[in-house]
């Protein structure tokens, strides 16, 4: 299984609260010391999960949802295809 950025941010909030298979786990694992995008949200995402641990609510702040996908946009373009 080869995994994409996608589909890691796809599964990063749960990823981070450890409820992802062994298996993707690993894949994830594999990809994040590849990446650096996706590192960088690892990165974000953790530290807003921490911030919202109390309400085990996922739910990014107004407008950072929006800056960081521009960001990451931004960041594939000069990754290349
Ligand atoms: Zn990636």
């Amino acid at each position: 299984m080869r995994i994409d950025c996608k589909h890691v941010w796809e599964h990063i909030s749960a990823y981070i609260d450890g409820e992802v298979n062994a298996e993707l786990r690993a894949e994830i694992d594999k990809h994040l010391e590849t990446c650096e995008i996706c590192s960088a949200v690892l990165d974000s995402t953790r530290n807003i999960v921490v911030l919202m641990a109390d309400d085990r609510v996922f739910e990014l702040p107004a407008g950072f949802s929006q800056r960081l996908h521009a960001r990451l946009d931004k960041e594939l373009e000069l990754a290349g295809p």
